[in-house]
């Protein structure tokens, strides 16, 4: 099928973007590596493909967004993903950002708060081949089931950080969420040193589709 090509014009925009991400402050060289390995063009709609390797979000359907590169670049360059590591991710989406954490080595744990994005990304990362956990409901309070993770990701803008995700990770373990109000967020990196010290830091400007459920946004 013509969706699943890539073609040089597509691997040559890929380098293009790459390059862009570099020059914007990206500095990991494995999180740039999987960017340019990773078609983005696949996980867009047909009518979208030629816009896919611009730097900016698109519509994936159901009012959600594919995050902005830059975003899920930088991103994954605070989750600082090493081979073999559990990662939790809420909101799967278009399962780019999973596929990338997927490419790194991770074991990928994913959460999908919309039955049809669920369904749709369950289906389609199948047939690319990819292997992850997949979830259907609130990713707002983890996936206790399969704790604890070495790196939690949220990928939709929160008005609070979920306790249940600090609980859930590791001791050493990172949580990287954005977190402000529904337009505008400041990503915020925690880093659980021990269980009952936690260090933040954070890095400001970044604009997610809003998280929504119990410890989320109300609809
Ligand atoms: N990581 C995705 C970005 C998707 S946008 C990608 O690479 O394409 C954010 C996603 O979070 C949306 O699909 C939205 O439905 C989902 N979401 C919102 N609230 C959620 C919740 N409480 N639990 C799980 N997913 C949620």
């Amino acid at each position: 099928m013509l969706k699943l090509e890539d073609t040089y014009l597509h691997k040559g925009k890929r380098r293009a973007l790459v390059a862009e991400l570099r020059a914007k402050g990206i500095q990991s060289e494995k999180v740039l590596d999987a960017i340019n390995t990773l078609p983005r063009h696949f996980f867009f709609d047909t009518a979208l493909i030629s816009h896919a390797y611009e730097d900016k979000a698109f519509p994936i359907g159901e009012g959600q967004t594919i995050s902005q590169p830059y975003t899920v670049a930088f991103q994954t360059e605070l989750l600082d993903v090493k081979s073999g590591e559990k990662v939790l991710e809420i909101g799967t989406g278009s399962g780019y950002q999973g596929s990338i954490l997927h490419l790194l080595g991770a074991e990928v744990y994913t959460i999908e708060y919309q039955k049809k994005l669920f369904e749709g990304t369950q289906r389609f990362l199948k047939r690319l081949g990819i292997e992850m956990n997949l979830f259907y409901g609130d990713g707002t309070g983890g996936l206790p089931q399969h704790a604890p993770y070495d790196k939690i990701i949220v990928t939709a803008g929160a008005p609070i950080v979920p306790e249940a995700l600090i609980a859930q990770l590791k001791v050493g373990g990172i949580l990287v969420i954005p977190v402000g109000d529904r337009r505008r967020q400041t990503m915020v990196k925690i880093t659980k040193k021990s269980a009952k010290n936690i260090e933040r830091e954070e890095f400001e400007g970044f604009a997610f589709v809003p998280l929504l459920g119990k410890d989320g946004w109300k609809h």
